[in-house]
């Protein structure tokens, strides 16, 4: 029986508004195909908001109490949209999850949630967020660069990526191409671009390791490798590697041991985790066990473990940059 320590850094939480959790979802949201499998998967009624969002949690402690390796996850919020002077764009927000929603739903299951709340830069009160989120608890602040449609390398931020370095808050960063966003400017989910936050000291997690996602070619690979180098404090999750969009990366990552330590175990909740990757580049035995794992934290943990992708815990790092 292996030890049950790990924390998934990378989980969705899903909410629908109910006139108090702080939450937001655009009508066109609310349409898309996306949105709709999501409620037929998780049998959830959009009009019932309350139902469903419990739902939604509770399918996901019951998956997480259920996995034989990972204890705990990471819930994450997302921020909206903001205009130049930071005020919330509502109508460019395509949805939005509340910080006090993330930290509230954390606080109420302590042993199996932490609170990954987000902030956009753009907003007038991020810095003022920064301070009152980590009183609160949050461990990450993740964002999104393509939906919230701000520049990360932008020196603007330099007083907020200083607030997440003193108060030793990780900035957990999408990566690549986002499908939901399409005709949006993309550039923006360049990892090249963190190097403002990296330069002012904070820890920074790119998510799906830099990978593109666009299965054609992985342009991200030098800036991976040349930011593992250059910086002690950047990381990269392996969330979602594990997708036919994504597994070139993983495939890449798992012949550069040297890298391993750069990496953190999160699976990108509630996508499904894929076991193609290991086709044919694993043994009968070794495949058997990805395809009966049906438990999608613990089948991340036997992809990536089976195909030699070694990883850490974001509690590992959080420990080492706190000491
Ligand atoms: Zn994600």
């Amino acid at each position: 029986m292996t030890e049950k320590t790990l924390i998934d850094c990378h989980v969705h939480l899903a909410a629908l508004p109910d006139g108090d959790n702080g939450c937001y979802i655009s009508p066109k949201m609310l349409k898309s195909p996306l949105f709709r499998f999501l409620l037929w998967k998780h049998r959830l009624s959009p009009d019932k908001p309350r139902e469903a969002n419990q739902k939604y949690l509770e399918d996901l402690l019951g998956e997480l109490r259920a996995s034989r390796h990972v204890q705990q996850a990471v819930l994450l919020g997302m921020d909206g949209v903001y205009d130049g002077t930071g005020r919330l764009l509502q109508d460019h927000t395509d949805f939005l999850i509340s910080n006090d929603y993330v930290l509230k739903t954390a606080r109420t299951h302590p042993n199996e949630l932490l609170a990954g709340v987000s902030i956009n830069p753009q907003r007038r009160d991020a810095v003022e967020e920064v301070h009152r989120v980590a009183e609160a608890g949050a461990v990450l602040v993740k964002v999104l660069p393509n939906a919230q449609q701000f520049n990360p390398a932008d020196r603007k931020y330099i007083p907020f990526y200083r607030a997440l370095a003193e108060r030793k808050l990780p900035f957990l960063s999408h990566v690549g191409y986002e499908f939901s966003l399409i005709g949006k400017d993309q550039s923006v989910g360049d990892p090249d671009r963190l190097h403002t936050a990296l330069d002012e000291g904070a820890t920074v997690i790119a998510a799906h390791a830099c990978s593109y996602g666009l299965m054609l070619y992985e342009k991200f690979i030098p800036t991976f490798h040349e930011f593992a180098k250059r910086y002690p404090n950047f990381y990269a999750d392996i969330s979602a590697l594990t997708l036919p969009n994504r597994l070139r990366m993983l495939l890449h990552l798992r012949k550069h041991p040297e890298v391993q330590d750069r990496l953190l175990f999160g699976t990108d909740y509630p996508l499904s985790v894929f076991h193609l990757a290991a086709w044919g580049r694993v043994g009968p035995g070794t495949m058997w066990k990805m395809i009966r794992t049906k438990n999608r934290f613990d089948r991340q943990v036997e992809v990536c473990r089976g195909l030699g992708l070694g990883f850490q815990s974001i509690g590992d790092i959080v420990a080492q940059h706190s000491r």
